[in-house]
């Protein structure tokens, strides 16, 4: 027997072969379907030269792969460097506890976190009906019309709320008022999307704003940041009156005791559903929310879950409305989010069907009655407030401040730090008895004399402490979803049954072209639920967070050596919202040069719709260039759009390798054009997938780019969010990286100021890409792209004969990602890329991207993460699928009645005992004999788009339903 080393036999231990797909025999097989001898000489073929890097990735300490648990133990090393306290601080992040079946079964379960956006109804049935939940949950709390399905924090969605009422409301006024009693953080977001829209932002102290001077709206905080409750119905009143609109950001918990914003006359009301159950983290993520009056649901920004039926007539759930979102309306979007909150919408709507109305009312109930009790501990010392109502929060008067905040750690918690003059104490539903007598404590410490405390007698004399007529009357979330599952088996068997509905990569294959569905490792997801870095509230003081800040700046470093720029910020929480802070950044930039007249967008027609629409919000003009046949960008029609405004260009945004899925040749030479115009050159990083380790943008010619963390580096999509969508910038812009000045985040003074409400943004799913890094090393990580287009190479040379590629380079190869052209055979045949698609869940596949960004197509990205099997089974059944298709144009199969108009085929279809089509029931179910041991049955047939349009219903279905 040979001997085998122990060097050899620790590198066994690595993750890159748990992360790649195919072995190293697969990988071979492939390359010589492919007819090259090795990857690196497919690479060589694919990527240009001229940009091909030459060295390794300086990844410093990280370059070396780390195994799992090496890799785990480091991170816990940092992670000890956080301290958990009870964090009292509030000013919208409050302690909660995550139910633990949630906590198991949603957060923990790749069922859950692994799926995609739910595009294709038909296999996302289960969390379409946990975010319409959800959109019930806000709409019944806030008392509106319509919500949607989540907005990616409380900030963003005030934001987004005042371009809402900009866009509907009838005044012609600029100016938009926001009272002082709103979050600090929500007043920072707001200013910074004011500003380039050229809309004044004013503040207005909160028992004025019935008196403020011509405005198009008004932002309230109810309560306020302080904790006042204020009846707000007359001013609300004169406001309309006078032209205005109001937009309200509420808390969830307290609108379960408070009479909503919806009954006192507000237009828009936003928030974030953190404390319903989603831990801390730092800041994030959370499922902000947006609930407005049902006449603007138009209008609204987001996704939005509504209720159609099946081609058998059966209900089922889709998104609606989608001609709003910003990849078809483009520069005319109403907003540019795209990936959103959806895990954290589930998880929050999943706390209150748990909870149910009462559960929630005795919940706020708990917490109101905990803070009279303290108000009146408090009281009994001689302290007084700030706030003469309140929900849950005391702005405790005090001239020793600091020695309260030191006495507050000492014995575990962290005040709200006001001012010298004040502190703030918020109580969440993790408070108990004992942590009021642990508070009473640290405020009664330096009083003399104090005496004891004594919680019933004081509960016995505090009536409710908010206005009485802002006491709730109306009832809410009356649907029996929100009655049916208070029993933990109950709860258990529902979250399975909605799982089981779907497909997610816990399944099968996402080849979803663009946004890179690969593998969110177990070891990456683990840390996320440590304390110590999910129970970190954002404004914890410095010391507390020594460990989070130091893997964050070594994640930015790793990132930096990925992409070749100077410095990253990690605060976008989504790549939506990294496009428009790195607009920002270019703005800022040209105007410290004194061209701030610069506002010229080029952006190609293969552009991302979110390109347009971020372009838009930064308050830049776009001009579209042409692409060419082979789908690359027309650089001809480029120069000639650069010359033509090269007094004003600001800035080109061109994806690479192109959405068309090629490596263009001509890359450094666009950005040259652009630069050489006064230009800067955006570079949007969706697709680094095929660059990592291979080319760097910010070394062949990129200012500016985003990352989405959820596509390269492993953060899983949850459904649709959450995200993470850092910027990386050259040296020359990094003092503009976006800061955040109202909580002390200062980075850099010339900062473009806040683009989330919290500093690092979802900081506390940055440990999954950190795991990645780690464990991948600089030739992991290389190796992962090279298998990604190796991957992609060889779907597309094997469905070739039978399916068009659309976009080609260099010796017919692809770069990570390739086009199917559907569009021949449908003149041919009638059958569209949509019936493809659709046949493929009959197959237990979910559909590659389909008609973007060439109508009529399906865009495939299989990714490194999944084995020569898999992609052998996706063929098979792609190959299966063009001879069904091949006996509809041999007239085999009636043009309309065949198994792909009729896909997919529900388990009651196929066994009815009524059977009317020209084709057999085994051929709709089993085209391929595999299925037989394994298949998985849509839960609906297909989903009537235009019905559900036409008949927009975005709730749970009326309770007289269920009877
Ligand atoms: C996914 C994607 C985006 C948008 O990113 P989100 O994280 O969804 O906001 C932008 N551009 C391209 C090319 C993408 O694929």
């Amino acid at each position: 027997m040979t001997r085998t080393s122990l060097t050899q036999l620790e590198a066994r231990d690595s993750f890159i072969p748990r992360h790649l797909g195919p072995s190293d025999t697969e990988q071979a097989a492939m390359l010589s379907t492919l007819g090259y001898a090795s990857r690196a000489a497919l690479i060589d073929a694919i990527v240009p030269a001229n940009i091909r890097k030459k060295s390794e990735l300086a990844l410093g300490q990280f370059l070396d792969p780390m195994p799992e648990e090496a890799a785990l133990a480091k991170l816990r090393g940092l992670a000890a460097k956080n301290k958990v306290m009870k964090s009292v601080i509030g000013q919208g992040y409050y302690g909660t506890h995550t139910p633990t079946v949630v906590l198991r079964n949603i957060f923990e379960n790749p069922a859950w976190y692994t799926a995609y956006t739910p595009y294709q109804p038909e296999i996302s049935q289960g969390r379409l009906e946990a975010i319409l939940n959800f959109q019930q949950v806000i709409t019944d709390m806030t008392g509106m019309g319509i919500a949607n399905a989540s907005m990616l924090d409380e900030g963003t969605a005030a934001a987004e709320a005042m371009t809402l009422i900009q866009r509907v409301g009838k005044s012609a006024s600029k100016v938009f008022y926001v009272a002082d009693d709103v979050l600090p953080q929500t007043l920072e977001v707001v200013q910074t999307r004011a500003r380039p829209l050229g809309v004044e932002v004013k503040t207005v102290a909160a028992d004025k704003v019935g008196e403020v001077d011509t405005c198009f709206g008004v932002l309230l905080q109810y309560p306020g940041v302080n904790g006042e409750v204020r009846d707000y119905s007359a001013a609300v009143e004169k406001l309309h009156a006078a032209g205005a609109m109001v937009v309200v950001a509420a808390d969830l918990l307290a609108l379960a005791v408070l009479t909503p914003p919806g009954e006192w006359g507000a237009d828009v009301v936003v928030g974030n559903s953190q404390r319903f159950g989603v831990p801390l983290g730092f800041g994030g993520p959370h499922a902000g929310y947006m609930a407005t009056r049902d006449e603007y649901k138009r209008s609204m920004p987001g996704r939005l879950v509504g209720v159609t039926v099946d081609a058998q007539g059966n209900q089922a759930y889709r998104l609606a409305l989608q001609t709003r979102e910003q990849h078809i309306r483009r520069e005319k979007a109403t907003s540019n989010i795209c990936t959103a909150q959806v895990l954290l919408a589930v998880m929050a709507s999943m706390y209150a069907v748990y909870h149910g109305p009462q559960g929630l009312e005795r919940i706020a109930r708990r917490v109101h009655r905990l803070t009279s009790v303290l108000a009146a501990a408090l009281s009994q010392l001689g302290y007084q407030f700030a706030n003469g109502t309140f929900f849950d929060t005391l702005t405790v008067k005090t001239d020793r401040a600091a020695e309260l905040h030191a006495t507050a750690i000492e014995h575990g918690f962290n005040l709200r730090r006001v001012d010298a003059g004040h502190v703030g104490v918020s109580i969440d539903e993790t408070i108990t008895r004992d942590d009021i007598a642990a508070l009473y404590k640290v405020f009664a410490a330096g009083v003399a004399g104090a005496p004891a405390l004594d919680i019933d007698a004081l509960d016995a004399k505090m009536a409710d402490q908010f206005p009485g007529q802002l006491a709730r009357a109306s009832t809410y979330l009356q649907h029996p979803t929100f009655h049916r599952y208070h029993s933990e088996t109950e709860m258990l068997r529902y979250l399975r049954s909605l799982a089981d509905k779907d497909l997610a990569l816990d399944r099968t294959m996402i080849p979803l072209g663009s946004c890179t569905m690969k593998l969110n490792a177990t070891s990456e997801m683990i840390p996320v639920t440590w304390p110590e870095f999910s129970n970190i509230h954002p404004f914890a003081p410095n010391e507390q967070t020594v460990g989070y800040r130091e893997m964050i700046g070594q994640l930015e470093d790793m990132l930096c050596a990925a992409t070749g720029y100077a410095a990253v910020s990690l605060q976008p929480n989504a790549g939506s919202q990294g496009e428009y802070a790195g607009l920002l950044v270019i703005k800022k930039y040209h105007e410290s040069r004194g061209e701030g007249h610069r506002n010229i967008c080029l952006i190609p027609s293969s552009a991302h719709g979110t390109n347009p629409a971020s372009a838009a919000m930064a308050g830049m003009q776009v001009v579209v260039t042409a692409c060419d046949a082979n789908g690359n960008v027309d650089l001809a029609d480029l120069k000639a759009k650069a010359e033509q405004h090269s007094a004003n260009l600001a800035c080109v945004m061109v994806t690479y390798p192109s959405t068309h899925g090629v490596f263009e040749e001509g890359i450094q030479e666009l950005c040259d054009i652009v630069h050489s115009h006064g230009g800067q050159v955006y570079i949007d990083g969706a697709n680094m997938n095929a660059l990592v380790g291979v080319a760097a943008p910010g070394s062949f010619g990129g200012d500016v780019s985003h990352l989405n963390l959820h596509k390269t580096f492993c953060i899983p999509h949850g459904g649709g969010g959450p995200g993470v969508g850092p910027i990386g910038v050259g040296a020359h812009l990094a003092q503009f990286l976006p800061n955040h000045r109202s909580t002390g985040y200062a980075r850099n003074e010339d900062g473009i100021g806040a683009v989330s409400a919290a500093a690092y943004g979802s900081a506390s799913i940055l440990p999954i890409s950190w795991m990645y890094i780690a464990m991948m090393g600089g030739a992991g990580l290389t190796a992962a792209t090279e298998v990604a287009i190796l991957n992609a190479n060889y779907v597309a040379r094997r469905l070739a004969p039978h399916y068009p590629v659309l976009y080609t380079g260099h010796d017919g190869l692809v770069a990570h990602e390739c086009i199917i052209d559907l569009r021949p055979l449908q003149d041919k045949t009638g059958i569209s890329n949509e019936d493809v698609a659709k046949r493929l869940m009959d197959f237990g596949f979910h559909a590659p991207t389909m008609s973007f960004p060439v109508p009529g197509t399906l865009m495939i990205e299989p990714t490194e993460s999944e084995s020569k099997a898999e992609l052998d089974r996706f063929i098979e059944a792609m190959i299966t699928i063009h001879a069904e298709i091949t006996k509809v144009e041999r007239g085999e199969y009636d043009k309309m009645d065949n198994p792909l108009k009729g896909a997919p085929h529900t388990a009651e279809v196929i066994t009815a005992d009524e059977w009317k089509h020209a084709y057999s029931r085994e051929a709709a179910a089993f085209p391929v004999a595999s299925l037989r041991k394994q298949k998985y049955w849509p839960p609906v047939g297909r989903a009537d788009n235009v019905y559900g349009d036409r008949n927009l219903f975005c709730g749970c279905a009326p309770v007289s339903d269920y009877e």
